[in-house]
């Protein structure tokens, strides 16, 4: 059977499929959920491996599953729970969907993560990808996962030179991957697509002397460097924000407040924080943004820390300053929490990376163990 389309080689697709999965058969890596069958732990694995390499999902997952054996346990949780669980992994809606996924499967699907594609894309939460995964592995339906790693290989495999963010070449990704796709072992098709971008056709310095596809594929044929596919269009340069930063002391309790559940980084904890404005101090955007905000009075006093930190569209760097809390009370609304606690409690509560790294400051200067 041979496939022909408009710039891209003939490939045997049956002797692709072969080469294929007799290189995983071999080659694979032997990953805890891979000992696995169950929908469940197939689907929070799946989740963790999105944007995030398996070194790091590893104990995440060991952990996660270990505290969340199942569906129920998993819908149970307090979402704090879960995000603390999840701190440190990034992309927090993550965890945020899989709780709500959890709740409604219990709600509508007795507890049992479904293996059928139009059954998963149904549950809030879950989406083509997730979808396609689980279906493919759990429930050997026939649906290609088009991740980072199966589209770096596809656009080398096929010499794919329009760059990848664009609809027609996602369309164009998304044709050959379901056409390739194994019929007979869908699920063990997509893994060993995604094993051969994470293990050989690397972003940089593919490793093609090795690869089981090579006598197939057109970018090693025919460029220099294979490495130059896939092409991405150029991003803006990430813009870069002063914030400063108010860990608020009263009593020797520090003050935190809990981000709104459906912004960025929705739900997990906070110091007050706010964008210094040009001509304004830090000092002095704090002491507003406590008093207008949250109707506290205080004074910035002391620097503690300054922390730099990057997300995948801005740089930001924080500038931390102690606060001494004067008078007032902060407004208890439907859409914030907050609350005061001891420095050894920060512990306890789900924050972000950037944070982390205050806490850990805040740890060494003021909790003594
Ligand atoms: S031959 Fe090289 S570029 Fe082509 S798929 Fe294999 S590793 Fe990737």
């Amino acid at each position: 059977m041979k496939i022909e389309m408009e710039n891209t080689i003939d490939i045997n697709i049956i002797q692709f499929r072969s080469l294929l999965l007799q290189w995983y058969q071999s080659e694979k890596r032997d990953l805890p959920w891979r000992r696995e069958s169950a929908s469940y732990e197939i689907w929070i694995s799946e989740v963790m491996l999105q944007q995030t390499q398996v070194k790091k999902v590893q104990p995440y997952y060991l952990k996660f599953i270990r505290i969340f054996p199942n569906v129920y346990t998993l819908a149970k949780a307090q979402l704090d729970d879960v995000l603390k669980i999840w701190e440190g992994l990034g992309y927090y809606t993550r965890a945020r969907n899989l709780h709500k996924a959890a709740n409604y499967i219990v709600e509508h699907e007795n507890g049992t993560v479904p293996t059928k594609y139009d059954k998963l894309l149904s549950i809030p939460g879950i989406g083509e990808y997730t979808a396609a995964a689980v279906a493919s592995i759990a429930g050997n339906e026939t649906h290609a996962v088009v991740d980072g790693n199966v589209i770096r290989v596809l656009s080398r495999l096929f010499q794919i030179e329009g760059p990848t963010q664009i609809a027609v070449t996602k369309q164009r990704l998304k044709e050959l991957a379901e056409r390739l796709l194994s019929r007979d072992y869908p699920g063990d098709y997509n893994q060993a697509m995604m094993e051969l971008g994470a293990l050989i056709c690397t972003p940089r310095k593919p490793k093609c002397l090795l690869c089981p596809v090579v006598e197939l594929c057109k970018a090693h044929r025919n460029l220099p460097d294979p490495s130059l596919l896939p092409v991405k269009k150029k991003r803006k340069e990430a813009p870069h924000h002063n914030i400063a930063v108010a860990i608020l002391w009263d009593e020797g309790h520090i003050f935190i407040t809990k981000r709104e559940e459906n912004g960025v980084l929705g739900g997990m904890w906070d110091f007050p924080g706010v964008m210094i404005g040009e001509s304004e101090t830090p000092q002095h955007a704090l002491q507003k943004l406590l008093q207008e905000k949250y109707n506290l009075y205080a004074e910035a006093t002391e620097f503690l820390v300054e922390i730099k930190h990057a997300f995948s569209h801005y740089k930001m760097t924080l500038q931390v300053f102690h606060c001494l809390y004067k008078s007032g009370e902060a407004p208890t609304n439907a859409n914030s929490d907050w609350q005061w606690v001891k420095p050894e409690e920060l512990k306890f509560f789900p924050f972000a990376a950037a944070n982390k790294k205050i806490i850990q400051k805040l740890e060494n200067d003021f909790v003594h163990t």
